[in-house]
């Protein structure tokens, strides 16, 4: 009664521009706020697998992006110290992968929102939930300097991000919630070209990788336990070095590099949020967040949205209601991620891995197709059930 829209998107990056994107396409009224405007940045290095990229073809914008010269990944390379890993990343239907810059990416999202007809209201901070009965039933914010505004809606959905202000507003249940487990930075270099490879260096206590971007740029992001995140503070670039002085065929070519722009990171939390209750939803990592160390956010934001729309659409249309589509929403994401969300934190403590895990890795290096899969699990092309399955095991050491 009275509802302006069917849903209102707090959050217009990864998970949110998609999700609106995705309901307007479906035809339902849909507003999309952002407190930020863009192009804008975020701190977020850019790997999307190829299970992202395949989400982009779906949606009609993978030519989009590729049309701004972003460099395609076909290769994964995992230096270990005493052997490298070196695989191809993807399937058939999604190859490679792409590491776009958050400016660019982002940007791209949102106009393919408005585009498919939802309402964008960027530089908009939404500042209550509007709520009735129990029940969340709108937004209250403002434009920077504005009056407040009130807008209401069938269903609110939190896209905005790990801090989300919906989740801190409706106080949902956490679960799988250990605390956080390493602190990474990175910065921008010019000068390290990197000929489509993802470079992932393993080394004790230290791991730090390397992928191109826009504009002839080299990400590389260095990370340490958390145990050492306040001590290291104090010099960020100092850390960051000798972490990559520990592979030093890598540190001569960054030594003929040249530094463009200021280190950014932080140290993640690591948690599953419930993802819905009465009025409201959330998506990507508002949701559930996770350390960056797998470089799963983005593609998992994506998945999410797409799971997250299809399941506020059969509400919206009757089809099914809330809890139970919602339910569904949520039984899927967790079933999905939680096997790479638990490899993630195991890597994430940057210990060596188990020693069953060790020799797999030794005996699989040198055989391409089990090097291939090594890469495609650590994108997220296949689970970690399926390669550390007993079958895929004995496969992939009996063709060693
Ligand atoms: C150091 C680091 C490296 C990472 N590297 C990778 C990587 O290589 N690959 C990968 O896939 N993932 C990576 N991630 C994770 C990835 O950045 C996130 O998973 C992804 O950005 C989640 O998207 P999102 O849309 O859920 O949230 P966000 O990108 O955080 O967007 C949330 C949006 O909500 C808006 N917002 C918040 N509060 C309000 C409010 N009250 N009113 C209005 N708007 C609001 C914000 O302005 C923001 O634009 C990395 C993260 C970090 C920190």
């Amino acid at each position: 009664m009275g509802k302006a829209f069917d849903a209102i998107i707090v959050g217009a990056r990864c998970a949110g521009a998609p999700t609106a994107m995705l309901l307007a396409r479906q035809g339902h009224r849909v507003l999309l706020v952002d407190r930020a405007t863009f192009p804008s940045d975020t701190v977020s290095t850019h790997v999307v697998h190829p299970p992202g990229v395949s989400a982009l073809s779906r949606w009609g914008l993978l030519e989009r992006l590729t049309k701004t010269g972003c460099p395609p990944i076909d290769r994964y390379a995992f230096d270990f110290g005493a052997f490298t890993i070196s695989g191809a990343p993807g399937s058939g239907e999604a190859p490679v992968a792409y590491a776009p810059r958050r400016t660019i990416l982002d940007k791209l999202l949102l106009d393919a929102a408005a585009e498919a007809g939802a309402q964008v209201r960027e530089g908009f901070a939404v500042e209550t939930l509007v709520t009735e009965g129990g029940r969340v039933i709108g937004i209250q914010g403002r434009a920077k300097g504005g009056a407040p505004v009130t807008e209401r809606s069938q269903v609110v959905v939190g896209a905005d991000g790990r801090s989300s202000f919906v989740a801190g507003a409706v106080r949902p249940e956490h679960y799988h919630e250990p605390p956080p487990l390493l602190a990474s930075y990175y910065t921008y270099w010019s000068g390290l070209p990197m000929r489509g490879r993802f470079e992932i260096y393993i080394r004790p206590n230290r791991g730090f990788a390397a992928v191109p971007t826009h504009d002839g740029l080299t990400l590389v992001i260095a990370g340490w336990p958390y145990a050492e995140f306040k001590a290291n503070k104090s010099d960020i670039e100092g850390s960051y070095l000798a972490a990559l002085a520990l592979a030093p065929a890598f540190v001569e070519r960054v030594r003929g590099a040249k530094r463009e722009a200021r280190f950014a990171g932080a140290a993640m939390p690591n948690f599953f949020r419930k993802p819905y209750g009465p009025g409201w939803a959330l998506v990507g990592d508002a949701g559930y967040n996770k350390d960056p160390i797998t470089a799963q956010g983005i593609s998992d934001a994506f998945r999410d949205a797409e799971r997250c729309a299809s399941a506020l659409h059969e509400v919206l249309a009757g089809a099914r209601p809330f809890d139970e589509a919602m339910g569904g929403y949520q039984r899927a994401r967790d079933e999905h991620a939680l096997p790479m969300y638990e490899l993630t934190c195991q890597i994430a403590t940057l210990k060596p891995p188990p020693p069953e895990v060790q020799k797999l890795l030794g005996s699989i290096h040198g055989n391409q197709r089990a090097m291939d899969a090594y890469a495609q699990m650590n994108a997220g092309t296949i689970s970690p059930l399926e390669f550390f399955s007993p079958r895929n095991i004995a496969a992939m050491t009996a063709t060693g």
